[in-house]
């Protein structure tokens, strides 16, 4: 029971929206409040104030946002807007002229400078406790660890440069200080994002930084280098297939990081992907992948595309399609073209008619999910190590090294209602779907497991 005397503790709701970027940016913020002695609020109306951390990414997005200011207003009535549309202040203050406060994305000095202006901190030493991990808002057994903000690259659909602002990486020491207290909190798997993670440190020259008595760069080969001595799973984001992505490759083959790599390739016709102003080549890429796969046999890729961008024609989509097949990644996600507000694209020629973007959504998607559902056919008898999400009275729900929570598959395992999230298990595939795994328990689960290094594969 607090003391009869003490002062009412000032309450936050709080809203995030958005990407894993966003994420990170909403628990930093919560983080500081926490430790400023905010109390956290389930409801808007049991808080003193909301805060709306917004994303901008595409007119859906900022609909979403801008319906949930007007929700949390007329709940509350009190709210400061934060994130990617906060970049946009006019785009909110026309439709929520009552908002307290707008300030863009990664101002964090802003918005807690705003929480203090419309409701001060109240100094109490119960409640400047805070776990030294922080406070996350994904579950306790795996976190984001954002490395860097803003972009040097121009693609011509995406304002993420405009928003974020250029490239900004954060020190290495800082973010394997960061890494090392998530593991020590009992974190088993790291998701690190970025706008673009290969080009991490290229803006403050791959500074050194020294962590655990050695000296680092700034740069992916080391981070991937220093975070592979940590024992728990690492997982890597938005990585461009620059030349040295190939040292990472070779980390993955030893298992010292995970064999798994997300990048957003987004088309593999040159024309469409000169149009798009991204800077790969389609064959050299196939060619890379191919080498890749050599190296490292288990490797997983994951990618997301655009369909119906500005001028695709039929030979541009058909290209892509082949390009698919060849390619045979594992894992893919696409979207359909829709213009952004301040993106170069708009104002391209030839826009392409929605009926045709959804059609070729479906063949582009068909084609994906028979690969998909091949390649996971091959998985059947395998032994996996997982880790488990959730666990109920019909099962349990886990995720191996190719799968990242979210955006990927997951491994459904057969009687493992004993299991608890966040918990090792050693499971064999008994079946395959589109996009998921089966399995069930093979020698129990591996509760002091070390992480993926201990993995086998029969
Ligand atoms: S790489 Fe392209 S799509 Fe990604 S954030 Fe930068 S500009 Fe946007």
């Amino acid at each position: 029971m607090p003391p009869a005397n003490r002062r009412r503790v000032p309450r936050i709701g709080f809203a995030s929206l958005g990407c894993p970027k966003a994420l990170v940016d909403s628990e930093r913020i919560l983080t500081t409040l926490r430790a400023e002695g905010y109390e956290i609020s389930a409801t808007y109306e049991q808080a003193d104030l909301v805060v709306v951390n917004t994303c901008g990414f595409i007119d859906a997005a900022v609909d979403e946002s801008l319906e949930t200011i007007g929700e949390a207003l007329q709940r509350n009535g009190r709210v400061i807007v934060t994130g990617c549309l906060g970049a946009r202040p006019e785009r909110i203050l026309e439709r929520h002229p009552r908002v307290l406060k707008v300030t863009g994305p990664q101002t964090h000095a802003e918005v807690i400078g705003a929480i203090h202006e419309h409701l001060p901190p109240q100094h109490d030493p119960f409640l400047d406790l805070v776990p030294p991990q922080g406070v996350r808002l994904t579950p306790r057994h795996y976190a984001y660890l954002k490395i860097s903000e803003g972009c040097n690259n121009s693609c011509s659909f995406c304002i993420i440069p405009a928003l974020r602002g250029r490239l900004s990486s954060r020190r290495i020491d800082e973010v394997l200080g960061e890494a090392e207290r998530l593991a020590a909190a009992g974190v088993k798997e790291i998701l690190v994002i970025s706008q673009d993670t290969s080009a991490y440190g290229a803006d403050i020259r791959y500074a050194f930084g020294s962590w655990r008595d050695n000296q680092y760069r700034t740069r992916f080969i080391d981070l991937a280098r220093a975070l592979g001595t940590l024992g728990i799973w690492i997982r890597f984001h938005y990585v461009y297939p620059y030349p040295h992505v190939d040292e990472v490759i070779a980390l993955m083959a030893e298992r010292r990081v995970l064999p798994y790599l997300d990048i957003p390739f987004q088309h593999a016709s040159p024309a469409v992907l000169k149009r798009m102003r991204r800077p790969a080549h389609a064959q050299d890429v196939l060619a890379r992948i191919r080498a890749w796969r050599q190296q490292c046999p288990d490797l997983t890729l994951r990618s997301t595309f655009i369909v119906g961008f500005p001028g695709e024609t039929e030979a541009e989509f058909e290209a892509l399609l082949e390009w698919l097949d060849e390619a045979q990644l594992d894992r893919v996600g696409c979207f359909k073209y829709s213009p952004v507000e301040g993106a170069a694209a708009n104002d391209m020629a030839d826009h392409v008619p929605p009926e045709v973007q959804e059609e070729r959504y479906t063949r582009f998607m068909e084609r994906a999910a028979r690969i998909s559902a091949r390649r996971l056919q091959r998985r059947i008898g395998q032994r996996l190590r997982v880790l488990v999400d959730s666990a109920d009275e019909h099962g349990a729900v886990a995720r191996s090294e190719a799968d990242a929570p979210e955006i990927d598959g997951v491994v459904r395992i057969q009687g493992g209602t004993g299991l608890r999230a966040g918990e090792w298990a050693d499971v064999e595939i008994t079946a395959s779907d589109v996009y998921d795994l089966h399995a069930r328990l093979a020698g129990g689960t591996a509760r002091e497991a070390s992480g993926h290094r201990a993995t086998k594969r029969a």
